[in-house]
């Protein structure tokens, strides 16, 4: 198989209370898996079978809708799984924290902004935090499974952090409550895995 799922880097309680267990064992073991799944039904045989899933999201628009939808879906729930953590939360600092501060301001009015930005995306999708081709940070949302490295993208750079805000990763701990699971996701986000994703090239 030309993807597969990857391991989940702790286990499935581990970010309780932020997020429950049951939730994030349905969320990788069930939809990510299927995104993997329908990934490689829709590139077998073909030739972005051999390329990595970065290198298809920049070229999409070449690829059908199913390429389109379940290689987002591998994509970002990758980056996702790493960019929390449990027992992390607290404060970006170093160039990462500077970077925030320049773009936003505060890290408080960053996060605030980038809860604006999830709690805003109408129906399913993804709230991110990218470095544009110039380094500069910025917040940007994307519909479904889409991304920001994608062509079709209305705002393009590389995300080094990522919510996704389908119900599917809120709806058993939350409901309709997007706006709290927004405001939890600030406890676990892994924000040494975040800066690495920001230092790198
Ligand atoms: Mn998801």
């Amino acid at each position: 198989m030309a993807f597969t799922l990857p391991a989940l880097p702790y286990a499935f309680n581990a970010l309780e209370p932020h997020i429950d267990a049951r939730t994030m064992e349905i969320h990788h073991g069930k939809h990510h898996n299927a995104y993997v799944t329908n990934l490689n039904n829709a590139v077998a045989g073909k030739p972005e079978e051999n390329l990595s899933i970065e290198e298809i999201c920049k070229n999409i628009s070449k690829y059908p809708v199913a390429v389109r939808n379940n290689g987002g879906g591998h994509y970002n729930h990758s980056l996702f799984w790493t960019i929390m953590a449990p027992s992390a939360g607290g404060a970006p600092t170093g160039a990462l924290a500077d970077a925030i501060n320049s773009a936003f301001g505060t890290v408080d009015e960053f996060k605030t902004k980038f809860n604006a930005a999830a709690a805003g995306r109408f129906g399913s999708g993804w709230a991110w935090l990218i470095k544009d081709a110039s380094g500069k940070l910025a917040i940007t949302s994307t519909p479904n499974q889409d991304n920001p490295l994608m062509d079709v993208a209305e705002v393009k750079g590389t995300p080094i952090l990522g919510l996704d805000v389908w119900e599917h990763a809120y709806y058993l701990n939350y409901q309709n409550r997007r706006p709290d699971y927004c405001a939890a996701f600030w406890n676990v986000v892994n924000w040494s895995e975040v800066a690495k994703r920001f230092d790198a090239k």
